[in-house]
């Protein structure tokens, strides 16, 4: 590990003043202290951002919940709100990680958090988002849990989050703080698809602090599912993952959303399968042709293949679950 400077700012503009160009905002640590550990990440100061009052979750005047950039996942996946209007997010918080890590693991930093991408960890091979330029050494090698969908030539890794996949379902905002100010960035266009610049996984400037997630108020609280499929039954990353939101009437959808995780570079979502599904019937066959249509174009590699018929079906199994309401309290 190198050497790096330490600081505690106690507010965001201390933090973002203190920022040097080759220094890094800490959180929980859980990913950026495991990057450091194996000289992925090598900054020169650590800016802790722990003391920042950005740890609160509030309601805000649109009804929807602000939740800070500090804010423990633990404490997300449990508050009372969460669990009552939007347990799509307490349950894909709950998939990930361990008990440990999510109490330690923020809100922000989850957003932040790279690949799983073995190359990407291993200094000793190619890897154009460690060092661009390089090469891909998943291409042509251990490609198992990489991209099927929106994949470049230059990168097909995948964002490994499910925090993540539920947020883009709910169609979160991210608050952001920079030295020009603050601005707000829909989760859509949060994180990149890798093209040719797969060094880069979010529009979040390198100067830039996230300081809280909003959510609207709609929280598909009736129907839901976050289904994650993966090698291990727990501490595991998805190899598939599907957040499904259904509104219903009577038999027939009013609005749906569906945003998959562990098959791209960022949460993968496509607005116009979810408006095509408004006013069809609440069967297994919509859900088909739901799947068919989020999954065209997806293309697998040597081992990943398996994925695009793994993504059809637990498309089609979470909104069987979702419009069943299995998962409401
Ligand atoms: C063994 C293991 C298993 C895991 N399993 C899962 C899983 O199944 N599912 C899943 O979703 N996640 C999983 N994780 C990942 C875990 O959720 C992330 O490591 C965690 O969310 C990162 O949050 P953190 O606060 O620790 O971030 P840190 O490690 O502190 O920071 C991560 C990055 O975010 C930046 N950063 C942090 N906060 C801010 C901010 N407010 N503004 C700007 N930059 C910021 C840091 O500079 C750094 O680049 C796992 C992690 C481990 C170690």
């Amino acid at each position: 590990m190198n050497r790096f400077s330490y600081s505690k700012p106690q507010q965001v503009s201390e933090a973002l003043q203190q920022l040097s160009d080759t220094g890094r905002f800490i959180a929980g640590g859980t990913n950026l202290l495991d990057l450091m550990k194996e000289n992925v990440a090598r900054p020169s100061q650590l800016v802790d951002i722990n003391a920042l009052p950005l740890n609160k979750i509030e309601t805000t005047q649109a009804g929807g919940l602000r939740i800070g950039a500090l804010v423990k996942n633990s404490t997300v996946a449990y508050h009372p709100d969460v669990e009552r209007v939007y347990p799509l997010l307490a349950h894909a918080i709950l998939a990930g990680a361990s008990a440990q890590l999510r109490n330690m693991a923020s809100t922000g930093g989850n957003l932040l958090q790279r690949t799983r991408c073995y190359y990407f960890y291993d200094v000793g091979t190619p890897c154009n988002k460690r060092e661009p330029g390089s090469g891909c050494g998943a291409l042509e090698g251990q490609n198992r849990i990489h991209a099927i969908l929106g994949h470049s030539e230059q990168c097909i890794a995948v964002h490994p989050s499910d925090m993540c996949v539920a947020l883009a379902a709910l169609e979160a905002t991210v608050h952001v703080s920079g030295p020009s100010g603050n601005r707000s960035i829909p989760f859509a266009d949060f994180h990149r698809l890798p093209g040719d610049t797969p060094h880069l996984d979010t529009n979040l400037a390198p100067d830039e602090i996230i300081t809280a997630v909003e959510l609207p108020p709609r929280g598909f609280a009736e129907n839901f599912a976050y289904l994650k499929l993966r090698d291990r039954a727990s501490y595991a990353f998805a190899l598939v993952s599907v957040a499904a939101g259904l509104e219903l009437n009577g038999t027939s959808i009013g609005a749906a959303r569906i945003a998959l995780g562990g098959v791209a570079h960022k949460p993968w979502r496509c607005p116009e399968v979810e408006a095509a599904l408004i006013g069809k019937p609440a069967t297994e066959e919509s859900y088909r042709m739901a799947a068919d249509a989020l999954l065209q174009g997806a293309v697998g590699f040597e081992h990943n293949r398996f994925k695009i018929e793994l993504a059809r079906r637990a498309i089609v199994r979470a909104l069987s679950e979702a419009a069943a309401g299995v998962n409401a309290q």
